[in-house]
C-alpha cells in the first residue's frame, strides 16, 4: 500500500467510550512526518477535561471487562491479533509515513503487535494461582485481581508495537485503561478504534486520549481514579511521573532510556559480531531504546573491527522510508534531528569521525543522517555518555576484562549489553559484572516474550514481559482458610 494524498486521516480524534471524539475545549495540534515536515493532519489536543472523561468511560467498563474469565478475554485478545493482522499493510504504511522507519522494519513491528496479543492471551489461559498449605491445618491461595483503570503512556519511537506491549497485558489481566500515545506520532494509534471495535472489545474498555505530555499525559498521571501508570520514554520523563504519581500512591513501572554497550572480545566470532553491531545501532533509524550505541573493542581487534564497522556503515542504504530497499529511513521529528545532528558535531570535537557525519548527498529534504561511526571515544565524551537516539555510535578500545566491565559500566544507564567471545565462561562471567537488566552473549536483540524485558540505574524500574506483566497490572490478594480443626491461641489458656 502507498500513501496517495488523500488516503491520510487528516483529523485525529480520541477515543472514548467507544466514539472518536474532538477535544473538550477543541483545541488540536498540527502532526506531519520526517519526510516532507509539514503537518499533514490535525490531532485532538487533549486535556485534564477529556483525560477525565476517559477515565470516568474505563471505571464505567471495569466490572465487565474484569468480570470475564481469563478464556473469554483471552478470546478476545485472539480477535484482536486477527484484526491486527488484517490491518497490517496500513498499519506498517501509517508507521512508516509517520516516524520515518524503513517500511520493512514496520511490517516487522507490525507483525510483532499481533504478536503480543497472541502471547498474552496465552499467558492468561495459563495462569493458574499460586497455592500453600501448612500441614492439615492451613490452606492459603493468592488471587489475583486487575488493578483497576490503567494509564498507559508511550513514546514515538516503534509507537504501534510499543503501545501494544502495554495494551494487551493490560487487558489480559483484565484492567480497562486509557492510553497517551506520543504527540510525534498518533497516525497508526488512530487504527485502534477499528482494531478493539473489530474484535469486540466492549466500549469503554480501552480509551485513547491523543494530547502532549504536559498536559494529556500529566493529567492521566495525577489523575486520582488512575492507580497504575506505564510509562515508556525518557529518563528525565521517568523520574518526573514517579514524582507526581507518590501524591497518590500509583503503581509504576518505568522503562526508560540506554546507552548500551556491546563488548567484542578478540576471540570473537567478527562477522557475526560485525553483523550484530550494524544492525543492533542502525535498525530502526538507531531509535531504539536497547541499541549497542558504544562499542568496546579489545585492542588486538580494535584498528580492523573499527575499520570493517566504517565500511560497513558507508554501505547503509539511507533513502525514503516507503522503499523496501531503505535500511535507514528518516528521522521522526525536525526537532529530534537538529538535536541528533547537534551530538554529531559533539562528536566530531570529542572523538574521530570514520563514517557518516552528515546529510547523505542524494537526499536534500527531510530528517536524514548518514549512518556514523565515531572511533576513540574517550569515557567521559558526551557521545560516550549521553543517549544519541539516533543512527550513531561511539567505540572505544579495552585492553583486559577488567576495562571491558569498568567501561561498560561507565554510564549511568543499565538497560541491555551484548557480549560477543568465544570463551563462554568468559561471557557469562561479564554477563554477570554488567549493570543492566538484559545480556545477550554472542547474541543479537531477540526476544523471549516470557522474560523479564527492563532496565537499571537511569534505565528503569519494573519488568514487563510474560507474568511479569500480568503481576504489574493485578494486585495479589492473600486468601488463609482452615482445612480443619484450629487450635487458636486463646487469651487465658495456660501457656
Ligand atoms: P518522552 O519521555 O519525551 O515521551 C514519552 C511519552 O511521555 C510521550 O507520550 C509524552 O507525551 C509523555 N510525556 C511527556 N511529558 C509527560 C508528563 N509530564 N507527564 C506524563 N506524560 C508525559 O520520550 P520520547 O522522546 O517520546 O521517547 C524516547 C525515549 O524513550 C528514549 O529515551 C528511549 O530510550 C525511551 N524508550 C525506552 C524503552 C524501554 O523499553 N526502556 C523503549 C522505547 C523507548
Amino acid at each position: 500500500m502507498t500513501i496517495v494524498p488523500g488516503s491520510l486521516p487528516s483529523v485525529i480524534r480520541h477515543w472514548i467510550g467507544g466514539e472518536l471524539v474532538d477535544a473538550a475545549d477543541g483545541r488540536t495540534f498540527d502532526v506531519s512526518g520526517p519526510v516532507s515536515n509539514t503537518p499533514y493532519a490535525q490531532a485532538a489536543r487533549g486535556s485534564a477535561a477529556d483525560v477525565d472523561r476517559a477515565v470516568r468511560a474505563a471505571g464505567a467498563a471495569f466490572p465487565e471487562w474484569a468480570g470475564l474469565s481469563n478464556r473469554a478475554r483471552a478470546n478476545t485478545l485472539y480477535r484482536i491479533a486477527d484484526a491486527v493482522e488484517a490491518s497490517h499493510d496500513r498499519l506498517a504504511t501509517y508507521e512508516t509515513y509517520d516516524t520515518g522507519l524503513p517500511i520493512t522494519q514496520a511490517r516487522g513491528q507490525a507483525r510483532r503487535a499481533a504478536e503480543n496479543f497472541r502471547y498474552f492471551a496465552d499467558v492468561i489461559v495459563a495462569l493458574g494461582e499460586e497455592a500453600f498449605r501448612q500441614g492439615e491445618e492451613q490452606f492459603s491461595y493468592v488471587r489475583r485481581t486487575p488493578v483497576g483503570v490503567a494509564g498507559l503512556i508511550t513514546p514515538w519511537n516503534t509507537p504501534f508495537m510499543l503501545e501494544s506491549w502495554k495494551l494487551a497485558p493490560a487487558l489480559a489481566s483484565g484492567c480497562t485503561l486509557v492510553l497517551k500515545p506520543a504527540e510525534w506520532t498518533p497516525l497508526s494509534a488512530s487504527l485502534w478504534p477499528e482494531i478493539f471495535a473489530e474484535a469486540g472489545v466492549p466500549a469503554g474498555t480501552v480509551n485513547i486520549v491523543h494530547g502532549i505530555g504536559e498536559e494529556a499525559g500529566q493529567a492521566l498521571v495525577d489523575h486520582p481514579d488512575v492507580p497504575l501508570i506505564s510509562f515508556t520514554g525518557s529518563t528525565d520523563t521517568g523520574r518526573h511521573i514517579i514524582r507526581s504519581s507518590a501524591q497518590h500512591l500509583k503503581t509504576t513501572s518505568m522503562e526508560l532510556g540506554g546507552k548500551s554497550p556491546a563488548v567484542v572480545f578478540a576471540d570473537a566470532d567478527l562477522e557475526a559480531a560485525l553483523d550484530s553491531v550494524v544492525f543492533g545501532v542502525f535498525s530502526l533509524n538507531g531509535e531504539r531504546c536497547t541499541a549497542g550505541s558504544r562499542v568496546l573493542v579489545e585492542r588486538p581487534l580494535y584498528a580492523e573491527f573499527v575499520q570493517r564497522l566504517a565500511e560497513r556503515a558507508a554501505n547503509v542504504r539511507v533513502g525514503l522510508p516507503s522503499d523496501p530497499a531503505t535500511e535507514v529511513g528518516a528521522l521522526v521529528h525536525a526537532e529530534h534531528y537538529e538535536r541528533v545532528l547537534n551530538y554529531v558535531e559533539i562528536g566530531k570535537k570529542e572523538a574521530r569521525l570514520v563514517a557518516g557525519g552528515s546529510r547523505p548527498d542524494h537526499l536534500n529534504e527531510g530528517n536524514y543522517l548518514q549512518p556514523t561511526v565515531f572511533a576513540d571515544v574517550p569515557r567521559d565524551a558526551r557521545i560516550f555518555q549521553e543517549e544519541i537516539f539516533g543512527p550513531v555510535v561511539a567505540v572505544a578500545p579495552f585492553d583486559d576484562e577488567a576495562e571491558a566491565i569498568e567501561l561498560a559500566n561507565a554510564t549511568r544507564y543499565g538497560l541491555a549489553a551484548y557480549i560477543w567471545t568465544s570463551d563462554l565462561k568468559r561471557g557469562h562471567r561479564i554477563a554477570h559484572a554488567v549493570e543492566s537488566g538484559m545480556v545477550w552473549i554472542n547474541s543479537h536483540n531477540v526476544r523471549d516474550l516470557r522474560t523479564p524485558f527492563g532496565g537499571v540505574k537511569d534505565s528503569g524500574v519494573g519488568r514487563e514481559g510474560g507474568a511479569h506483566s500480568i503481576d504489574f497490572y493485578t494486585d495479589s490478594k492473600i486468601v488463609h482458610v482452615a482445612l480443619g480443626d484450629v487450635h487458636t491461641p486463646r487469651f487465658g489458656a495456660a501457656s
